[in-house]
């Protein structure tokens, strides 16, 4: 079976054709021109598709914001994205298709690629967490992403760890993401040297020998492992799947993994603290696997 899957970003689109072993083919990317509205955004998608795809059986879709996976309709989005909460994309692009589709927000659909053909695939249960410019959670359980009343379940980046802390862009105070995320580390970094403006530039200067920095890591380090540990201690899951363009440095892996151990329940040792194994194809594998 052919499918195309779409992963709709902030700055990006990517879309291929994915078959039942995962394998990709006809990738491509293009500008997702977000700002200049969701309707602008889904007729551009609609016309790249219908320039360059044909012969697929159904469409996967896996998009920034707040998904109604049942229905296919965003039912959030930031102010990145004027005029996309409400629209229905299943109705849109079945429609102009006349194929199957399914949607699903961008992290349960990472974490369904993890666990179809990456690092969740031997586990029934595991949490995957990314980071990046937030954190994002999804909690796949039998298999499946577990949604919550309203299919949001899972919004990790908000758990509380700091009560009083720095305020969130969603409100509340000392949220995890405000310290765990890779926006949070930037931030520390910078207060030592403003030309720490991304996770590559910091691991450049670490590499170089900026010791001011290793202070930085390690107490970044323990927000992040807090956040880990509370997770652990609530779903004593098997495994958690870590990702975001910053955990491919393998040292940074080895010290989360460290200081969950160092800190957790002795009875929940057994927690696997993984990589991500499918980086940022995830998302569209994921789009994939939600006809399979
Ligand atoms: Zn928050």
């Amino acid at each position: 079976m052919n499918i195309l899957a779409v992963d709709i970003g902030g700055t990006s689109i990517k879309i291929c054709l994915v078959d039942e072993k995962g394998l990709t083919s006809n990738f491509r990317e293009i500008d997702s021109e977000a700002m200049k509205g969701g309707p602008y955004l889904v007729e551009n998608l609609m016309k790249v598709i219908e320039a360059h795809y044909s012969g697929f059986e159904a469409i996967g879709i896996s998009t920034a914001s707040q998904v109604d996976s049942d229905k296919g309709i965003i039912v959030y989005a930031n102010e990145n994205f004027p005029g996309y909460k409400g629209m229905n994309l299943k109705a849109l692009f079945e429609e102009r298709f006349n194929v199957r589709v399914k949607v699903e927000n961008d992290v349960n659909a990472a974490a369904l690629g993890e666990k179809f053909f990456g690092a969740g695939k031997d586990f029934e249960d595991f949490l995957c967490l990314t980071y990046g410019t937030g954190v994002g959670g999804a909690i796949v359980m039998n298999s499946t992403v577990y949604k919550g009343l309203n299919g949001i379940a899972a919004e990790v980046g908000h758990l509380v760890l700091h009560p009083g802390g720095v305020k969130c862009n969603c409100g509340c105070y000392g949220c995890y993401e405000m310290y765990g995320s890779t926006t949070a580390l930037v931030k520390q970094a910078m207060k030592i040297d403003p030309k720490y403006t991304n996770g590559r530039k910091i691991f450049e200067g670490l590499d170089e020998g900026d010791k001011r920095l290793e202070t930085v890591l390690e107490n970044w380090v323990l927000e992040i492992a807090t956040g880990l540990v509370s997770l652990t201690h609530i779903f004593n899951p098997p495994a958690i799947i870590i990702g975001g363009g910053i955990m491919e440095q393998d040292v940074l892996i080895k010290m989360v993994r460290e200081k969950v151990l160092e800190l957790i329940i002795d009875s929940f040792k057994d927690v696997q603290i993984m990589r991500a194994s499918l980086g940022n194809k995830a998302g569209l594998l994921g789009a994939a696997a939600l006809h399979m």
